[in-house]
């Protein structure tokens, strides 16, 4: 039986190599998971050239009901908090990413009343950890860039 599967011999053509992994790269599972990036075929054998991107395992284990239904689950959670309107009575906004190293933060901040927000305050809410800029703010919106990397 040919390998096929991390840590597995190889044993094509008596080929004794071991079977690796390469590691994912641009994962985008937080935004849509599971990302094309980890589901892509990503083992080869580290001795003769074969890649599982050009002989795909034979058996394609089907997805279980249960996987089904928790990122069925997952994505409706999803869309409900997408569509869920933001509150202007508190600094709120929603987190997109915007590159590997910032993040847009769209949102409202309440301009009159108890927890009226300027400028400044806002800013202290939604500031990255290498800080960012606004790309707009004013009538109780606002989007920051956000530097987090
Ligand atoms: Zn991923
Ligand atoms: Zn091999």
């Amino acid at each position: 039986m040919p390998g096929y599967s991390e840590g597995d011999v190889c044993d094509r053509d008596g080929c004794s190599g071991q079977i690796h992994i390469r590691p994912v790269e641009g994962c985008s599972c937080h935004i849509s998971p599971p990302c094309s990036a980890c589901t892509a075929p990503r083992n080869y054998c580290d001795t003769c050239d074969w890649e599982e991107e050009d002989e795909p395992a034979p058996v394609v284990k089907p997805q279980s009901q249960e996987e089904k239904d928790y990122w069925a689950g997952w994505w409706k959670e999803q869309d409900r908090l997408r569509n869920l309107p933001l509150d202007n009575t508190n600094v709120s906004w929603r987190d997109r990413l915007h590159s590997n190293c910032s993040m847009i933060k769209e949102g409202v901040y309440p301009q009159s009343g108890d927890a009226a927000a300027d400028r400044a305050m806002v800013r202290k809410a939604v500031d990255g950890t290498f800080g960012g800029r606004f790309e707009y703010f004013g009538d109780g919106k606002f989007k920051f860039i956000a530097y987090t990397d």
